[in-house]
């Protein structure tokens, strides 16, 4: 058996992936990868316009973060939570720096659902409040609670209503839920709602607003502006916590630090993961505001995990940081969307008549698939699986073969390449993309 056949042999023997009904799928053996490219067995090199689950922000195997896992794993592979060790304090203080406002406190898990699941346990704790508001066009991780705060359908397996989670809408004026036939006005309708839900929910029993800053996973939500100060507002006036999930947009991918940097508004937990250290080492956290922290400054924190603030995972943050400021990766991500992606997606729209909208910033844009764009119908219809979902399996396919892995989720195409992805590789991917789109546009109504 050769080495591909080998892997693939004992991945459907034994492992059991994801979200996935196991005998129906057949994953790609991956033998490399490096930037913003990943290769298989057979010499296909695929430019990464996923960054795996949008989190090598960095790209693959940059060498400075390799090159400081090595270091750290000679000298000090693992050591307990309880202990202060100096890549912890060192990762916790250049997050702490890079963090809006007073939170100054890092709270470390292991991904982003470990993370939410820590952030509104600790905003009903301080509030003593039950309820957590969040959006219907969301994700929010795959454990318990985050995934009942999460609103897209892969909640629907999950959810047991028993998680005092309450959905609302956020704003997205390409399929206003409000109406709107402006930026304004979806933001001012947007807002009505959700304080009528937190009055109508009772503003007294509701803990916490869980809000993606930018929507990810829900499609590039970039929410109008002063949407995210009068969320702010709103929970201010009703003694309720704001937590922003910078998880998939923090660190660079928006072209900032974190997404809500671009509105300048501070909430009062931050959930972070992926692009903190690329994803080399599995990490995430919850930051955490000066009043929140006091609550716990005396009274034990009934949350913790064995390998909070791993040392490998916490050495690979802190050369990733590092690194990431060095080389002006969070600039670079700001200028190639301003400059590169921004224009040639919206070039590749003016093409293509299946491209219904593009939207987004930095490094993190999607393009709206559908079948027609006066009705704006969606290329496929939501939640679809089987022959219903065949235009965009189509579409994916034309990427790949083109060399293009893309990131396809419902009718949408996200474009989310390394943060730090040169021009040729961007003009490439862009290329690529023009051909698969001539077969979106093939399935038009
Ligand atoms: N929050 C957001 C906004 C995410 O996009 C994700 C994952 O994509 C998560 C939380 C969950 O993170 P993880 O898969 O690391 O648990």
């Amino acid at each position: 058996m050769n080495a591909r056949d080998a892997v693939k042999d004992a991945d459907r023997k034994h492992v059991f992936h994801s979200w996935s009904a196991q005998e129906l799928i057949d994953p790609l053996a991956v033998a490399g990868a490096e930037g913003p490219y990943f290769w298989d067995y057979d010499g296909n090199r695929y430019l990464d316009f996923s960054s795996a689950l949008v989190y090598t922000n960095i790209g693959y195997q940059h060498p400075k973060v390799v090159a400081a896992i090595q270091e750290q794993a000679a000298r000090m592979c693992t050591v307990a939570p309880g202990f202060a060790v100096d890549v912890r304090s060192e990762a916790a203080r250049l997050i702490a720096e890079r963090t809006p406002g007073d939170l100054d406190k890092i709270f470390f898990t292991n991904g982003g659902a470990e993370a939410v699941e820590n952030a509104v346990r600790m905003a009903r704790l301080h509030t003593g409040r039950p309820k957590v508001l969040s959006a219907y066009r969301s994700y929010h991780g795959a454990t318990s609670t985050a995934l009942n705060l999460t609103g897209d359908p892969r909640r629907f397996g999950t959810d047991s209503a028993t998680a005092g989670v309450v959905h609302f809408w956020g704003p997205f004026r390409y399929r206003s839920p409000f109406y709107a036939t402006t930026e304004a006005e979806e933001c001012a309708r947007a807002l009505a709602h959700l304080e009528d839900t937190i009055v109508f929910e009772g503003a007294q029993s509701v803990a916490a607003v869980l809000l993606e800053p930018v929507g990810g996973a829900p499609g590039v939500l970039v929410p109008p502006a002063g949407y995210l100060a009068g969320v702010r507002e709103i929970c201010d006036r009703h003694g309720i916590l704001l937590i922003l999930d910078e998880v998939m947009v923090g660190f660079g991918r928006t072209g900032r630090w974190f997404a809500a940097d671009h509105w300048e508004v501070v909430p009062d937990l931050m959930t972070f993961a992926k692009g903190v250290n690329s994803g080399y080492v599995p990490l995430g956290g919850v930051a955490i505001s000066a009043e929140v922290a006091e609550t716990f400054a005396r009274r034990p924190y009934p949350g913790g995990l064995t390998y909070s603030g791993h040392v490998l995972a916490c050495a690979t943050a802190v050369a990733t940081l590092t690194t990431m400021a060095e080389e002006g990766i969070v600039e670079q991500s700001a200028r190639t969307g301003e400059q590169l992606l921004g224009p040639g997606l919206r070039a590749l729209a003016e093409r293509h008549p299946s491209v219904g909208e593009v939207r987004g910033l930095g490094t993190f844009w999607a393009l709206e698939l559908v079948r027609d764009r006066g009705t704006r119908e969606p290329l496929v219809p939501f939640n679809a699986s089987g022959a219903d979902a065949a235009p965009m399996g189509a579409f994916a396919a034309a990427c790949k073969k083109g060399g293009l892995w893309p990131l396809v989720a419902g009718n949408r195409v996200h474009v989310a390449p390394a943060c730090n992805i040169g021009a040729d590789d961007v003009a490439r991917g862009l290329e690529i993309l023009d051909s698969a789109l001539s077969v979106a546009d093939a399935h038009m109504a």
